[in-house]
């Protein structure tokens, strides 16, 4: 059966080439060119993914998602913002209200179609349901029972902040993070943290993992992801 997108774009053109590409690799598409109806076909449609673009008539793509994820039957169906280029504070409130990744126009249809596979293959994002104590990516081993990292088999020393926060990237590879979500989920508000700046704890972290620095990916303007290795 195919896969059911939901596009919510106001602008014609852009909604027809997103449709047709969608369309072209087999989905089933409905589009909606303003928010308030957009919710609707939301819950109409039950869609297994959302395109939502945030400049919207009637209601924009921030208040959109905000109701989507507070509604029972969406809440885990995953949307993908699509925001104009520069607007990266718009993508960090999207993320922030539970969008699960964003598009930059303009795209090129094989980036569309790349993203698009990558988050239906990720499923919506559940907290902690994908999240084991002991990660392997690639030349990265994470071991939270024993406190152990292994770069490329050697021993590397972390603080508990970093280790918590490159537990919880590498347990979502592909997926950008806020600052502010790493802040409160990766490092929880009860821990007492000596900086509260993720950036610092970041750049720590990449030296230690030395070779395997670049697993730790930064995403200009938006936050941080864990490379996504497939
Ligand atoms: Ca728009």
């Amino acid at each position: 059966m195919a896969r059911k997108i939901v596009v919510i774009e106001d602008e014609p053109d852009i909604l027809e080439v997103l449709t047709f590409n969608l369309q072209r690799e087999g989905y089933e598409v409905t589009g909606a060119t303003d928010g308030a109806d957009g919710l609707d076909t939301l819950r109409r449609v039950q869609p297994d993914l959302v395109l939502l673009d945030l400049m919207l008539p009637t209601m924009d793509g921030i208040e959109v998602c905000r109701n989507a994820k507070a509604d029972p039957a969406l809440k885990d169906t995953p949307i993908i913002v699509v925001s104009a280029k520069g607007e990266e504070s718009d993508i960090v409130l999207g993320l922030g209200v539970g969008a699960d990744d964003y598009i930059t126009k303009p795209f090129s249809p094989k980036e569309l179609i790349a993203r698009v596979q990558a988050v239906l293959r990720r499923g919506p994002m559940r907290s902690t349901q994908s999240e084991t104590r002991r990660v392997v990516r690639g030349e990265l081993t994470i071991d939270l029972d024993r406190h152990e990292v292994l770069v490329a088999g050697a021993r590397v020393d972390l603080t508990a902040t970093e280790m918590r926060l490159l537990h919880y990237l590498s347990c979502y590879p592909g997926r950008v993070f806020t600052r502010d979500q790493l802040l409160s989920r990766a490092i929880g508000p009860d821990v007492v943290v000596t900086d509260r700046n993720i950036d610092v704890h970041v750049r720590a972290l990449r030296k230690k993992l030395d070779t395997l620095s670049n697993y730790i990916e930064t995403v200009r303007g938006v936050g941080y992801r864990f490379r996504d290795t497939d």
